[in-house]
């Protein structure tokens, strides 16, 4: 069927003339992507879409605050008010991408809709009668149908369904598969009668649960493969050939609503994976010999995860041998009283090696108290935002920020101005190893090239033609303090740049990076859409010559990074109460997402300081290089050359690099390029202590610059010596 507007092409084939009623909730992505994949078809369709909140909005709230809780019903809402915007927007004749609603899509194709408040009503059955419908199609109506209805159409009436049926018939089968701990679970195309989910299976497609799969990930990747078995099943159906084979009664399993209040986002698998993976984050953090490191747990696990500390001041999310809290609140369980040293191996009432990953991942953030703020923020405040953003003056966006981002400084967690509870986590283990073990000192492997005390990048973003323009005196700023940098390019959109643009940075010692795709502020918002950006984005990093990838806007799904073709990302904050997006990583040093290299953002943003802050002096920066230097992190900054072009915010990046031009000689520290620290980490992690004697040796990749370090109590507090100091 054409978009208004546009050519047909291909056919359908010989089933063309048939009539398929369509049956679905209006502002359910299930029912959209399924009447989408009908669209395509090229039958003639017609649609009947409900929508649950015609019926009365407060009636519906109540409903669903009783079934789900607060949180499910404020994302339903908004996604219920965006929904009806985009459709006041496309009536307007304003062309969006996608469709967030049936009558959207509706509109868009120029379909024939009938109501369906009331499907059952002898009305209703009259009138599909008169339609002449060939098949009904229904997907995620939310509504028992009666005999007559089903049987009113010539080839009957079909349902998909997000489970592998005959297990999880009802209604949220997505909660309920994570619940139970399912290793797959799948979509079912089957015959409707008068049960639920129980008529006979036509198609059924199963596939896998990722470890870190949530409710609305499972969702997402349900309503792709629902859409192609749809696209399958109806041509089979249409021309008579399909299958029909009953469901085994008798291994049926049904579920209701999932408990009031159940975790939407949260609840996910990956508990498992981390199950025989104790002592994994120790080991790659240190690289000390593997038998020093050994965890196991203390207890059994709770089912769900939440927070807990672990001493006076780290906080912790994931699963624990107790009663994890919902809520960052004053009294969280503590779990040090649950450690015990027996013989020789360190129990835990947790899995270190899982809540780091956690952490690392923000796994924590939905559950975090800010949750509704950045919820919303999440939704239908950037969409809007972004929409208006071209036409904002700065002075209005600043102020548009500053009200956006009020309380911020009244977030419990992560902490502020950085945050260290993994490093904090870590140094906790290694003092519970040495108090086990009786040699006192433990090596490891430093973790900075040639004995640097920590490692320090710089980066800057190229916003827009003013930023492109200025790159060039920016370079010679930098020259200036004897500092090589990162800067990276946004390929699409916003400026051109042309490859003798990017080589004359190469040429001066620079390097270039990948910066988003267009930096529109929606690269992660809709799986699809994010794997067509993701390949664009893998081509510039070839034409690019780069490894090297940093978000728009510090906008991440650290999920979804397989998709990227790189080999280090930089889109990660540290704390992120000053980014649109909120969360943080919670350490200041460099980890692995899947097979690329995460160099977290330790410092606030440029941007942030001017602009937000209000700050123009290097005092904040100054207390966080501080902090982080204690720790040995990666002190790691953006400027941006488009905020640089003015006198005073030049000014004070001028006494930043000065700052540090100082501190590189007096600390030792490692003033590296993005894609340099990405070799050593990566070379590190390939690094192994061998003992030579009563000495420690390095072997491995670029061992020779790696140097042995010790950890050691002094007053039982840990203490880190290098090799060549001992
Ligand atoms: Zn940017």
């Amino acid at each position: 069927m054409p978009l208004k507007g546009q050519e047909v092409s291909g056919a359908a084939g010989d089933t063309q003339g048939q009539r398929i009623l369509f049956l679905g909730n209006s502002y359910n992505r299930f029912s959209v992507e399924c009447l989408k994949a009908l669209v395509e078809l090229g039958h003639d369709l017609v649609v009947g879409s409900y929508d649950a909140s015609a019926q009365g909005a407060w009636q519906l709230i109540r409903n669903r605050l009783k079934v789900r809780g607060g949180s499910f019903v404020v994302r339903q809402a908004l996604h219920l008010a965006w929904g009806r915007t985009r459709l006041a927007f496309r009536r307007a004749g304003a062309p969006r991408r996608g469709f967030a609603s049936l009558p959207e899509l509706c509109q868009a194709y120029g379909l024939k809709t009938i109501p369906c408040t009331h499907p059952n009503s002898a009305e209703f059955v009259q009138q599909v009668r008169a339609l002449e419908v060939d098949l009904i199609v229904v997907a995620a109506f939310g509504r028992i149908l009666t005999r007559a209805l089903l049987e009113s159409p010539r080839l009957g009436c079909i349902n998909v369904h997000p489970s592998l049926l005959p297990r999880y018939r009802g209604p949220e089968p997505f909660y309920w598969v994570l619940a139970n701990n399912d290793e797959t679970t799948g979509v079912t195309i089957h015959y409707m009668d008068e049960g639920i989910d129980t008529g006979d299976v036509i198609l059924q497609k199963e596939f896998e649960i990722a470890p870190g799969d949530t409710e609305i990930t499972l969702k997402e990747r349900s309503v792709q493969v629902a859409a192609k078995l749809l696209g399958e099943a109806i041509p089979l159906l249409l021309a008579g050939k399909a299958e029909r084979v009953g469901q085994d009664h008798s291994a049926a399993t049904y579920y209701s609503f999932p408990p009031r209040g159940a975790s939407v986002a949260r609840l996910s698998r990956q508990t498992r994976a981390f199950q025989g993976d104790t002592n994994s984050a120790f080991l790659d953090h240190f690289r000390c010999p593997h038998d020093f490191a050994s965890f196991g747990l203390n207890g059994e696990l709770s089912k769900e995860e939440g927070f807990f500390r672990f001493g006076r001041d780290t906080i912790c999310y994931g699963r624990f041998a107790g009663t994890p809290s919902k809520q960052i609140a004053p009294g969280l369980p503590d779990a040090s009283e649950g450690a015990r040293i027996q013989d020789g191996q360190i129990l835990l009432p947790f899995n270190i090696s899982q809540v780091i990953e956690n952490l690392r991942n923000e796994r924590y953030v939905l559950h975090a108290e800010h949750s509704l703020r950045t919820l919303m923020e999440e939704t239908v405040i950037r969409k809007f935002y972004y929409f208006l953003r071209p036409i904002l003056p700065i002075t209005v966006r600043k102020h548009l920020q500053r009200a956006r981002f009020k309380g911020w400084d009244r977030i419990p967690f992560p902490h502020w101005p950085v945050d260290f509870t993994v490093e904090l986590l870590l140094d906790h283990a290694m003092t519970l190893v040495l108090r086990s073990h009786p040699d006192k000192r433990i090596p490891f492997i430093w973790f900075w090239p040639a004995g640097a005390k920590s490692c320090v990048l710089i980066t800057h973003d190229v916003e827009a033609t003013a930023g492109r323009d200025f790159c060039t005196e920016l370079m010679n700023l930098d020259d200036s303090f004897g500092i090589k940098s990162a800067f990276q390019i946004v390929p699409e959109v916003r400026y051109e740049a042309r490859i003798g643009f990017l080589e004359a940075f190469r040429a001066r010692g620079f390097e270039v990076n990948v910066h988003d795709l267009n930096h529109d502020g929606a690269l992660f918002q809709d799986r699809q859409e994010f794997l067509r950006r993701a390949d664009r984005i893998n081509r510039f990093a070839k034409e690019f010559h780069t490894r090297g990838f940093r978000a728009g806007s510090m906008y991440r799904k650290q999920e979804w990074y397989d998709a990227l073709d790189v080999s280090y990302d930089m889109s990660v904050p540290n704390v992120a109460h000053l980014e649109p997006q909120r969360g943080g990583c919670c350490t200041v040093m460099p980890y692995f997402i899947g097979h690329i290299l995460e160099l977290p953002l330790t410092t606030t943003q440029d941007y942030s300081l001017f602009h937000i802050l209000g700050d123009y002096s290097i005092e904040l920066w100054k207390k966080q290089i501080d902090l982080i230097r204690q720790r040995h992190g990666l002190i790691s900054f953006i400027t941006h050359p488009d905020y640089l072009v003015e006198r005073c915010a030049r000014q004070v990046y001028r006494d930043l690099l000065g700052h540090l031009s100082e501190l590189k000689t007096s600390e030792r520290l490692w003033v590296a390029l993005p894609g340099e620290v990405n070799s050593w980490w990566r070379n590190r992690s390939q690094m192994n202590l061998v003992q030579d004697g009563e000495a420690w040796r390095i072997e491995g990749p670029d061992h020779e610059r790696a140097c042995v370090a010790y950890a050691s109590l002094e007053n039982d507090r840990l203490v880190y010596t290098l090799g060549s100091e001992s």
